[in-house]
């Protein structure tokens, strides 16, 4: 078994996710007490957070590069970047390292495909749904268009994500907005929904929302394992 390097703590809500989604497949697969072999550097989100808030994005790359050259020299033969806003990075980072970076954006993309959706409304941080590094991703490796709330409800996911998800709280009320744009979405062509932000699934999944429902944690953590077992298809083996 191969050893997956997780750069988590963005945050460390859904790091926790990844970390019992990885554990668990490796025992489904492997069975007994079989364990994943995982190395995670877990950063203070408020200094990634500022950097973010600066737009310091040069600064976040080396920050990212650094510790997933820690997880390299701890022995990790893959890395993974546990957030899609932390992808805007993604090329840079994996630019400077020497193992394979699995691209929360190929993954998805890939499953969006393989299930023959073309028209997913993307729920994420404002950064991812209103930036190019992860949408032109899906469009030129995989033809697939993503649509995005209105500006209010874009505010709207957002805020949820910084101010309760990412702190540990989960509102019934935010659960039921998210679902109404969602409704709204569906009325207006969508055909699917990402979860495009990694702490989302801890409010809503495919149970509540009445479109197919693809989980960037889920997949991510899915991928790893495959990468981690030999298992993975060719599509995602590639770096950033
Ligand atoms: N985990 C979130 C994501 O997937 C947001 C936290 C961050 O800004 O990295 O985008």
């Amino acid at each position: 078994m191969k050893t997956i390097g997780l750069l988590g703590g963005m945050s460390w809500e859904s790091t926790a996710t990844y970390y019992a989604h990885i554990n668990r497949q490796i025992r489904e697969k492997c069975g007994g007490l079989a364990s994943a072999r995982i190395v995670l550097h877990s950063f203070n989100f408020e200094d990634v957070v500022a950097l973010q808030k600066l737009g310091d994005w040069a600064g976040a790359a080396t920050l990212l590069t650094e510790a997933g050259k820690g997880l390299e020299r701890a022995g990790a033969d893959v890395i993974l970047i546990c957030t899609n806003t932390m992808h805007k990075v993604a090329e840079a980072v994996a630019k400077r390292l020497t193992v394979p970076l699995l691209h929360i954006g190929d993954v998805t993309g890939a499953a969006l495909a393989q299930a023959g959706r073309k028209a997913p409304l993307l729920l994420a941080t404002a950064y991812t749904m209103e930036q190019n590094f992860i949408k032109q991703r899906y469009a030129e490796k995989f033809g697939i268009v993503a649509l995005i709330p209105d500006k209010k409800d874009r505010q709207s996911v957002h805020n949820v994500i910084f101010g309760e998800l990412c702190q540990g709280v989960v509102c019934p009320q935010s659960r039921s907005k998210f679902i109404e744009i969602v409704e709204k979405a569906k009325q207006a062509g969508a055909d699917s929904v990402i979860l495009g932000c990694t702490e989302i699934g801890l409010l809503v999944g495919e149970q509540d929302l009445c479109l197919p429902t693809f989980d960037t944690t889920a997949l991510h953590a899915q991928a790893a394992v495959a990468f981690a077992m030999d298992e993975m298809d060719m599509t995602f083996r590639q770096s950033a």
